[in-house]
């Protein structure tokens, strides 16, 4: 069946892991016409970031009122700020047949999976984390409580991954992107879609 509809596509991993960086050169190479799904924070604005644009910076008690109007897709609590999804702008790109693009972090990125399983969900990982963890669990030199606590992290995001569509290894900014829009690219291409 055809089918208008815009893609929902959430780019989300590991914090740390460039996530940023990456969503930056994909809005500035634009191949797709993303709408970016500009999130509402509570965090102070940083230098050079525009209210509206990069975030809707609102106080904690309007965030609080999103939440109870239900206005938001997901919402997560990042190093004591909120930060959250508006989803009346992505209903009505998606209605309208444009793709949206959500750069979220993980915990926010499988509560969308939950609600809008139809989405695309890549997973950004760091280019080492097999690599880290043959080391991890291969080589002694480490104390015993560090071993612990790398492996349980690499698990952690291992298992994730689980979760998501594809996995992106953020090697080389330039690489990464241009995965990720081949990774667009076929999901416009699927039969269901034509
Ligand atoms: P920053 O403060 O560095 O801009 O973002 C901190 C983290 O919050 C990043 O991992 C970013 O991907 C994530 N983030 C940004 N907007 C949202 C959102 O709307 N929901 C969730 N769950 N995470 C977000």
């Amino acid at each position: 069946m055809a089918s208008t509809r815009g893609l929902l596509i959430v780019l989300s991993g590991p914090s740390g892991v460039g996530k940023g960086t990456v969503r930056a050169a994909i809005f500035k190479k634009n191949i797709f016409n993303y709408v970016y799904s500009v999130s509402a924070t509570t965090r102070e604005s940083r230098p050079g970031e525009q209210d509206g644009v990069d975030y809707y910076f609102v106080s904690r008690d309007e965030f609080e009122k999103l939440i109870e109007q239900d206005a938001l897709l997901e919402y997560a609590e990042y190093v004591g700020n909120y930060y959250g999804t508006p989803i009346q702008k992505i209903e009505e790109n998606l209605a309208a047949g444009n793709d949206v693009f959500l750069e979220i972090e993980v915990q926010g990125a499988l509560k969308v999976r939950q609600k809008m399983p139809e989405g695309i969900f890549i997973f950004l990982a760091p280019p080492n984390l097999q690599e880290l963890e043959s080391r991890i669990t291969g080589r002694g030199t480490d104390g015993e409580a560090i071993i612990y606590e790398r492996m349980q992290k690499a698990r952690e995001e291992i298992e994730l991954m689980q979760h998501y569509d594809y996995v992106v290894v953020n090697d080389e900014v330039e690489f990464a992107v241009e995965k990720i829009n081949s990774i667009i690219q076929s999901e416009h291409l699927k039969v269901e879609r034509v």
